[in-house]
């Protein structure tokens, strides 16, 4: 079996790589064998076996790069993004003959079309190494915030790493939607528990005075997180979740343009604890500053999800937080406050860093 991928290291083009592998050649033969060969027994014209054998007697770049390269720009083309085919290339942005730099940023997967133009110096039609370089920076912060708006609306976080819920909005949400809360993994169970009511709304009451004590989720288990977050994935299906933290960076009049609308943040943001016992209500504030905007989110201390959680607050954490944005207010030259509605409070999980690893899925999903 001839490694794909292995030929993409040496700068092989995947469409030639799968043509070689389809021959049954790889890296060790193409070297081993002469143009003569390559052209006599295996069909590749004279041009192709001469490219296959320069590119074999390069060092090949490291896995991990290609594979963090090739991640980053979706598997496709930086600079046209796939529109003109699937096929990819390794492309070293500073020639390889003269560089021999395998480094991350000498580095842009190119398609073959836009490949030919990046070497045809000279005509109008060429690319430049700086206009590579701009176009894969581009892309890749492109891919980066659509990956996470795409964990973010799968609700992709562990039912233990989740600190709050709006209970009370995510019901009403499925209320207004589908007129009656849709079923979950975790519903029959909790109505048979007492916790829901059997219309599969939460029954504080009942909670307060038989299960909690004192602090109201002190009781609080995994079955109830799980609940709330697959009624807010399956909400994630209609409602579409705007990237607030992207919108921030990109100035006021974005920001405008997210009033009333449901976001994602995935950010740090801290709070002041609201102290103890919170068997009432509180009122509990999450805030995330930057030069340009101050986003609040207004939340009640009621529903923190476990004593972890209350431990957390009066701190900086980096969360993931759903809500409404309610209010986009200009409070000076050039700076701005929001005011936003949670429905969830949750720690990060597989994309701290916002690449998560849904690129490679979308990949395979084709
Ligand atoms: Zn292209």
């Amino acid at each position: 079996m001839v490694d794909v991928a292995r030929l993409l290291r040496y700068g092989v083009s995947s469409s030639l790589a799968d043509e070689a592998q389809s021959r049954g050649i790889g890296v060790t033969q193409i070297r081993a064998l002469s143009r003569k060969v390559l052209v006599d027994r295996y069909g590749f014209d004279a041009a192709t076996a001469a490219e296959l054998k320069k590119c074999v007697q390069r060092q090949p770049i490291h896995g991990e790069v290609l594979n963090l390269l090739l991640d980053r720009s979706n598997h496709v083309c930086c600079v046209c993004k796939g529109t003109k085919g699937a096929g990819v290339i390794a492309h070293h942005i500073k020639e390889y003959e003269r560089s021999k730099d395998n480094s991350y940023d000498n580095l842009a997967v190119l398609c073959p079309s836009d490949h030919d133009r990046a070497h045809s110096k000279g005509l109008t039609l060429g690319l430049s190494p700086q206009q590579i370089f701009k176009a894969k920076g581009d892309w890749e912060r492109t891919v980066e915030q659509e990956n996470a708006r795409r964990a973010a609306q799968a609700v992709d976080v562990d039912d233990d790493g989740i600190d709050y819920i709006n209970i009370k909005r995510i019901e009403d949400m499925c209320l207004n939607r589908y007129g009656a809360i849709p079923t979950t993994t975790m519903g029959t169970q909790l109505v048979r528990s007492g916790i829901l009511s059997s219309n599969f709304t939460f029954d504080e009451r009942y909670v307060r005075e038989n299960l909690s004590d004192g602090y109201l989720f002190g009781y609080i288990n995994s079955s109830e997180t799980e609940h709330y977050r697959q009624l807010l994935t399956r909400l994630s299906e209609s409602v579409s979740f705007e990237d607030l933290d992207s919108a921030a960076r990109s100035g006021i009049r974005r920001l405008q343009s997210l009033e009333g609308k449901y976001t994602f943040f995935i950010g740090a943001v801290t709070s002041r604890h609201p102290g103890e016992p919170t068997t009432h209500s509180a009122p509990l504030t999450w805030r995330h500053k930057t030069s340009k905007a101050e986003i609040c989110w207004d939340g009640d201390a009621k529903y923190l999800m476990s004593l972890s959680a209350l431990g957390r607050q009066g701190r900086t954490n980096r969360y993931l937080i759903y809500g409404l944005v309610r209010t986009v207010l200009k409070t000076g030259p050039g700076k701005v406050e929001v005011t936003c509605s949670p429905l969830l409070v949750a720690q990060p999980k597989s994309y701290i860093d916002r690449t998560p690893a849904i690129a490679w899925q979308r990949h395979l999903d084709g």
